[in-house]
């Protein structure tokens, strides 16, 4: 069997930042002139764009991994690194977007629309940009951020109007094809009875959409057949169509029983969109009524139908019977329904939600440090990627940082002891507090150790330019 293509699991893997550069200016006699190392380029992102000429999600089934490129690094002379460039991934109108625990992160309607599936890694600042009135040349620059990585599942849920339901040859694709003028570029691929099949439909002033639901049989909200990937494309249609063999007899089957038996389906199915099959308007199309046993079966079961509430269409999709009022009556509901939900904004950009802790920081004891503390916090943990721990200087930076912050006040607060371990991020220190940034700590993770100066030791003259260097760096803060 072909394989299924409206779900896929993607790798994005969004471009690193590159590392700022540590420079100082050479000239002839002027040996030691200012810092002049660039900052490093941002790392490409990866997007996900709605393409109204793009109908499956097949293309990431043979290329599920997609990178963006690095930013580069800066250089001597104030020479910034480029940005990376971001990759666009092209998606269908309708696709939605998960983790992988199945949580739903966006739902991707309207062209244009994008979503950002992995965000590039910040480029690390140039010491030229680090330098300041108490910092004038500093020995070390920031490192770039690694690009974001993530495991996203896509689901194609189909933006269609008006859904096909039927026991297989009951004649949804012979609908279709007799209802709409334009033939979806689906039809292209050797998938076309697994990929709904999507028409275009005219009717007076309307143009609507319908796709047929292939695979929906007794069992399917179980997940039996193909049931439950294609329940999932007529969450959205605004009518769902009962298209009922009349011309064909088996002995434990009639119209009635039939549309019974898809309905069960239907109730025992629970939208991840949300909402509720059940208030969906419904129309039952009694097909094949060119056949004279047909055309006698039809009106036999006519008014048991209705007597449910259902309009009921007599069509023929070889005569074409029927087909005009059925697709006015279809428009009406439409129109109906389009008129009473909220306007698609096209170019809709959705925005990741970001970290509910972004402005600050939390402090919880660390389950995997005796007496330890774990420090977690979007910038916080960003500083410790940002720091190159094999430079004493660029770990003071780092002290002020976190000092300026308030994490040393609020270990100090939660019962910190001097000693004892604190982690942010993959780097574990000694909490060490009596330094002038406010914190000192010693590294038991990796690289050197770079024991800060003590408080105590400090002239006033320090003392103040350490203060004047938190005032300077308010700006880059947020860095
Ligand atoms: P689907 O499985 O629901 O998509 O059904 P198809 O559209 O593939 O049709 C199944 C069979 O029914 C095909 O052989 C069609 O030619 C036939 N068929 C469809 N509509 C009509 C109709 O109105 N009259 C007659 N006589 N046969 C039809
Ligand atoms: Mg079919």
């Amino acid at each position: 069997m072909s394989r299924f293509v409206d779900r896929v699991v993607i790798d994005a893997t969004a471009g690193s930042g590159g590392n700022g550069c540590a420079s100082v200016h050479r000239e002839k006699f002027k040996p030691l002139g200012g810092p002049d190392g660039g900052n490093g380029g941002n790392g490409g992102n990866v997007i996900l764009v709605v393409d109204g000429n793009v109908h499956t999600l097949l293309d990431f089934h043979f290329r599920p991994h997609a990178a963006a490129s690095n930013g580069k690094q800066g250089h001597g002379a104030n020479r910034d690194g480029a940005n990376g460039e971001d990759l666009e991934l092209h998606v269908p109108d309708g696709t939605v977007v998960l983790d992988q625990h199945g949580e739903i992160l966006a739902d991707l309607t309207g062209p244009g629309t994008r979503f950002v599936a992995a965000q590039g890694g910040r480029g690390g600042l140039g010491n030229a940009a680090l330098s300041s009135k108490a910092r004038r040349a500093p020995g070390f620059a920031l490192l770039g951020e690694p690009g974001e990585t993530r495991e996203l599942v896509l689901e194609l849920r189909s933006v269609a109007d008006a859904g096909l339901l039927g026991f297989p040859s009951a004649g949804k694709s012979s609908l279709i094809s007799v209802l709409s003028q334009a033939r979806p570029k689906i039809a292209d691929y050797p998938f076309t009875t697994l990929v709904p099949n999507l028409g275009v439909v005219t009717a007076g002033e309307s143009v609507y959409t319908v796709a047929d639901v292939p695979g929906l049989i007794p069992g399917a909200s179980q997940g039996k057949g193909l049931g439950l990937d294609f329940l999932r494309h007529i969450e959205r249609c605004s009518v769902l169509v009962h298209v009922v063999d009349c011309a064909t007899f088996e002995a434990d089957r009639d119209p009635v029983s039939d549309i019974d038996a898809l309905e069960a389906e239907l109730a025992r199915y629970t939208p991840a969109l949300g909402g509720d099959l059940a208030d969906r308007p419904r129309v039952v199309v009694l097909n094949k009524v060119d056949v004279p046993d047909a055309r006698d079966l039809a009106e036999l079961v006519r008014a048991d139908i209705e007597a449910r509430g259902l309009p009921v269409f007599e069509i023929s999709t070889v005569t074409r019977a029927g087909l005009r009022e059925l697709t006015f009556a279809l428009a009406k509901i439409i129109e109906e329904d389009r008129a009473a939900k909220p306007p698609v904004t096209p170019s809709r950009v959705v925005l990741r939600p970001t970290a509910v802790d972004d402005a600050g920081f939390t402090v919880a004891d660390d389950p995997e440090e005796e007496g330890g503390f774990l420090i977690r916090g979007e910038r916080p943990e960003r500083w410790i990627r940002q720091t190159d721990f094999t430079n004493d200087e660029a770990v003071g930076y780092l002290g002020d940082r976190l000092a300026r912050l308030g994490v040393e006040e609020a270990l100090a607060k939660a019962g910190a002891v001097p000693g004892c371990p604190v982690t942010i991020g993959d780097v574990t220190f000694e909490w060490e507090p009596s330094t002038p940034a406010g914190i000192a700590m010693t590294m038991t993770g990796r690289g050197t150790d770079p024991r800060l100066d003590n408080l105590d030791r400090l002239s006033a003259a320090d003392r103040k330019a350490a203060k004047l260097a938190r005032r300077a760096h308010i700006k880059d803060e947020d860095l």
